[in-house]
This record gives C-alpha cells, sequence and structure tokens, in this order.
C-alpha cells in the first residue's frame, strides 16, 4: 500500500518533538510509538508490519543521531532511552485452527514471505525484550528480577523460560523516581502477583483472519 503523502513519517514526528523540548531548560520526557504495526498483526497483514518495523527502526536510528548531534541539549551522559514494546502478538502456522501450536510455516505460495497467522483476538503473553542506553540503563536491565513462567489454562505454572524480567509497574516506579515526581515515593498496595499470575493464561490459536485493518488512530 502506497504511504500517503500528506502523512509525515515517525522520524519526522519524533524529530518535531525533539526539536521543540530541546529548549526547555528542565530537560525532557518524550514517548514514542510506533502503532501501526499492532493493528497490521491484528489484520493478519505482514506486509504492513515490516513496513513498520522498518518505520520504527528509522524513528529510533534519528532520535539516537539527534541526541549526538550537537545541536541536541541533551546527551547520552544525562539522558536515557529505552526501546521496548508494550506487548506481543505470537504468529502461528496458517492451519493452526486445526493443528494446536502449529509452527510458522516455510513459503508455499511463492510469494517470499513465510506462511502464517497472527494470534489475532489477543495479545500474547510472550515476553518483550527492553533495550536501554545512556545515563542509569544498568539500572533499568537490573529491574529484571523475577524469573519467567509458562502458565497453563488454568493459571498453574507448568513450565518457565528461566528468563528473567521485569514488569511495566516496576519500570514505571523507576522511571518517575529519576524524574523525582513526588508520588514515586508513595506507598503502593503490595502487589498479589499470583492473583495476576492466574489470570494469565497460554495463548491459544487464533480465529479467521480479521481481514484488511481500517484506518484509525484508536489505541490498543
Ligand atoms: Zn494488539
Amino acid at each position: 500500500m502506497p504511504r500517503l503523502q500528506t502523512s509525515p513519517t515517525l522520524t519526522e514526528m519524533s524529530l518535531a518533538a525533539l526539536n521543540k523540548l530541546n529548549a526547555d531548560p528542565d530537560g525532557l520526557y518524550l514517548m514514542i510509538e510506533g502503532r501501526a504495526v499492532d493493528r497490521a498483526e491484528h489484520a493478519n497483514n505482514l506486509g504492513r508490519t515490516i513496513e513498520d518495523y522498518i518505520e520504527f527502526n528509522a524513528a529510533v536510528q534519528s532520535v539516537i543521531d539527534y541526541v549526538n548531534s550537537p545541536g541536541s541539549k541533551a546527551t547520552f551522559e544525562d539522558t536515557l532511552l529505552i526501546v521496548t514494546a508494550d506487548h506481543d502478538h505470537l504468529p502461528f502456522g496458517p492451519e493452526c485452527e486445526t493443528i494446536p501450536f502449529q509452527r510458522v510455516q516455510e513459503d508455499r505460495n511463492g510469494d517470499g514471505v513465510p506462511e502464517y497467522q497472527w494470534f489475532g483476538k489477543g495479545h500474547s503473553n510472550q515476553l518483550v525484550p527492553p533495550f536501554a542506553t545512556g545515563a542509569g540503563a544498568d539500572q533499568v536491565l537490573n529491574l529484571a528480577t523475577r524469573v519467567d513462567s509458562v502458565f497453563d489454562a488454568a493459571g498453574h505454572s507448568i513450565a518457565g523460560s528461566g528468563r528473567s524480567y521485569t514488569d511495566q509497574a516496576e519500570l514505571r516506579k523507576f522511571l518517575l523516581g529519576q524524574v523525582e515526581q513526588p508520588d514515586a515515593a508513595a506507598p503502593e498496595a503490595p502487589v498479589d502477583w499470583n492473583a495476576i499470575a492466574a489470570q494469565v493464561t497460554r495463548a491459544s490459536c487464533p480465529g479467521p483472519p480479521r481481514g484488511q485493518s481500517r484506518a484509525s488512530s484508536a489505541s490498543t
């Protein structure tokens, strides 16, 4: 699908925001989201998914180049850059409705891409990787103190990858602490991790493809 020429790229929007925020003497906080990837995966649209990966990677590179440029007040000595996702979609094989947990298949129809179907009815509970660089990056990675488990449909832990992870609530708390927000130090109700784990059900096969995505800016 050709790009709309009237629509700015994610890189252009990111640089516009940085140019504006660069003038603030207190520094800056900026959240940039590559949004189309989620909608594309819900719609089983691999081409659009790849396009948004490319656009997102270019935006990340533009932020790195900006911070390293002479015109930027921020440097990586005093600026933390985190790249991560809020969730994942699991790709399965094309017959996964009859073959549970079927793997993605090699290209059969010669269109140059594998045969697949995204977990389109919802989001997977697969871990998403965080990348961090700059001031405090080590502290972000040190937040990963929990150990991954895999749960069955009843919420019982049946296996684990053994990989360490953190969750978004801890990351939020850390970031608030970095900008010295008053509520960062406020006592919070203890988190019931067992109750949360019980809600996590194992990802299952998606339903039929949903067709093409609509143009929309709705959030996930
Ligand atoms: Zn989604």
